[in-house]
C-alpha cells in the first residue's frame, strides 16, 4: 500500500502543541481535500510535525502558523508540500517543512500558544520557537524562511519581506531577491533583533543561520485565494534564491 512516511520524512517535534486544524473554518474551506493533506492533517493532531523532502546536501527550512490565525501561509505550505511530493526526486536540496507550528493556536484560530507570542519567545528555553530554532541547528540548515500574514491595521500591515544587513548579509540578500522576483516590498533592518526580541528569523540570524520572515496581507482568521497564492509566491521565489526547484 503506497504511503506518505516512505516518500517524505516525519517526525514530531512537541505533542503538546496538536490540534484539529481542520476546525479552522477558513482553513479548511480551502485547503485540497486530498490523501495528503489528510495525511499532513492527521499528523497535525499529535503535535507540531516536521516533514521533510529530497535529500540533497543544501538544507531549507520553511515555518509557517507560528500565528495561528494567520491562515494564508499554513494553506501555502500545503499546496507547496504537495507539489514537491510529486517532485520529490528533482530536488536539488533537502526541504523541511513545519506547515502548522501550533495546530493547537490554528485550531482556535488564535495568535497565541498559551499565552505566548510564539514570534516573540524563540529565545527562550523550551519554547516551541526555541524548540524550531534548536531543530534547524541539529539539522545543519542553511536558511530558514518564516511565513506569515498581516491584517491592513497592525505590524507590518503590508506586503513585505523582514530581513538584516547584520550579522548574517545573506538574509538581505535573500531578502532582495524574493522582493525582486516577486515585488514584495523589502523590510529590513540593520540588526537582527534590533527593533524586538525572540522572533524566530532574528535568532536564527543571530545564530548564523540566515533567515527571513515573509509577509502577505490579509485579515487575520481569513483568507482569500489571493491571500494564499501570493505566499505560496513567496515560499517559492526563497527556494527559487537557492536553486532548489
Ligand atoms: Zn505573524
Amino acid at each position: 500500500m503506497f504511503c506518505f512516511e516512505d516518500v517524505i520524512g516525519s517526525d514530531i517535534l512537541f505533542s503538546d502543541s496538536g490540534g484539529f486544524v481542520s476546525a479552522n473554518y477558513y482553513l479548511f474551506k480551502h485547503i485540497p481535500k486530498t490523501p495528503f493533506s489528510r495525511y499532513i492533517l492527521g499528523e497535525a493532531v499529535k503535535g507540531t510535525s516536521i516533514f521533510k523532502f529530497g535529500s540533497g546536501d543544501l538544507k531549507l527550512m520553511l515555518v509557517s502558523g507560528v500565528h495561528g490565525n494567520e491562515i494564508p501561509p499554513q494553506i501555502a505550505s500545503l499546496l507547496l508540500m504537495e507539489k514537491l511530493l510529486n517532485n520529490n526526486n528533482n530536488l536539488n536540496g533537502t526541504v523541511y517543512f513545519i506547515p502548522f507550528l501550533s495546530p493547537k493556536s490554528t485550531m482556535q484560530n488564535v495568535r497565541w500558544f498559551n499565552n505566548n507570542d510564539l514570534n516573540r519567545s524563540s529565545a527562550i528555553l523550551g519554547s516551541l520557537t526555541n524548540k524550531v530554532l534548536r531543530k534547524a541547528h541539529e539539522l545543519n540548515i542553511d536558511s530558514l524562511a518564516d511565513f506569515h500574514s498581516t491584517s491592513i491595521n497592525s505590524n507590518p500591515g503590508r506586503e513585505g519581506i523582514f530581513c538584516s544587513l547584520k550579522p548574517l548579509y545573506e538574509s538581505y540578500e535573500i531578502g532582495t531577491y524574493i522582493s525582486k522576483k516577486i515585488g514584495s516590498e523589502v523590510l529590513s533592518f540593520d540588526v537582527a533583533g534590533s527593533a524586538f526580541k525572540g522572533a524566530l528569523e532574528d535568532e536564527c540570524n543571530l545564530s548564523n543561520i540566515p533567515a527571513v520572515t515573509c509577509e502577505v496581507l490579509s485579515p487575520h482568521g481569513y483568507t482569500k485565494e489571493e491571500s494564499y497564492l501570493r505566499s505560496l509566491e513567496q515560499m517559492e521565489a526563497f527556494l527559487s534564491y537557492f536553486n532548489v526547484l
